[in-house]
């Protein structure tokens, strides 16, 4: 099997030492083992992405030296993907519409008999306010909401609900190798619970699209930074409800300032082009982010 590594940015803002660093990893990974490196725009939120941090991006990454094999996927052009899955694990009632704003969550939660409110890999975990809507009266998948995982319903009957969900880590909380993160049923259901696979404003989500993407690119090994780490569970979910391969996981550290804290897109001090334009090289930034030049 041809190893096969990606990038995913998304073009709403300038990259910096930590986008530098996971790409180059992705890269050193793929050509290490003579595989493939791909490329692919993250732009789904349109209210944010631009054209020109788009066109900023391929300028950093070659300045970089990187070379992507084959053309760019960009997730604006594949909406018709993302809801051709949508209409799937609609007909199969593993999805619901939900109209509940944040505020009304926060209240549901804040009601005496829920207590405090339980973060998840996602944000606060859904009270399952609408679920009761899911209805097979309603024939027509709604596009003017929310739509809402049915996270019982996704992992019920199951083959995996008996053995446990589980994907090779071989980064971050791996002790110098392969380790296998395994989570169950119930686990996701508490824990993770009913998420958003399409928002009101997308007509789809991060989650939904990174794995339909990353299977339809053919990745074998996802590297990406470990603040993903939990998601990766609902990455697994989807992949077992869509029938999609589980790629190797390689969650990697986070690139910190000075303080301690990880950088943003806003923190321009450390965009790659504030370095180039200072005279730092490219060799320069890998020894910066502790890579081997
Ligand atoms: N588009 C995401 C970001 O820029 C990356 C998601 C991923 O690698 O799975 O943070």
């Amino acid at each position: 099997m041809t190893l096969r590594t990606r990038f995913a940015p998304s073009p709403t803002g300038p990259l910096h030492l930590g986008h530098a660093y996971s790409a180059l990893l992705a890269y050193d990974m793929a050509v290490e083992s003579g595989g493939d490196f791909m490329l692919r725009i993250e732009d789904i939120d349109q209210s944010r992405a631009r054209d020109t941090w788009e066109q900023k991006i391929y300028q950093d990454l070659e300045w970089l030296g990187l070379r992507w094999s084959g053309s760019v996927v960009r997730q604006s052009d594949r909406l018709d993907v993302y809801r051709a899955a949508l209409d799937n694990m609609w007909q199969r009632d593993l999805l619901y519409p939900c109209s509940c704003s944040r505020r009304d969550i926060t209240q549901a939660l804040s009601a005496p008999q829920e207590g405090v409110p339980h973060y998840g890999p996602d944000g606060v975990i859904y009270p399952g306010t609408c679920r009761a809507t899911q209805s097979a009266a309603q024939h027509h998948i709604p596009h003017d909401t929310a739509l809402r995982l049915n996270m019982s319903e996704a992992v019920k009957g199951h083959t995996l609900q008996n053995t446990g969900f589980r994907f090779q880590e071989t980064g971050y909380c791996a002790a110098g190798g392969n380790q296998a993160v395994e989570f169950s049923a119930s686990h996701l259901v508490e824990s993770v619970g009913d998420i958003v696979l399409a928002r009101k404003d997308m007509g789809t989500s991060y989650h939904l699209s990174v794995v339909l993407d990353d299977a339809a690119q053919g990745i074998t090994h996802v590297v990406r930074g470990h603040d993903l780490f939990d998601a990766t569970k609902i990455h697994v979910v989807l992949q077992n409800v869509l029938e999609i391969p589980t790629p190797v996981y390689h969650h990697h550290d986070l690139i910190r300032d000075d303080t301690g804290k990880r950088l943003a897109k806003r923190d321009d001090a450390r965009a790659i082009s504030k370095f180039r334009n200072d005279g730092y090289t490219p060799e320069d930034i890998r020894k910066i982010v502790g890579l081997k030049a």
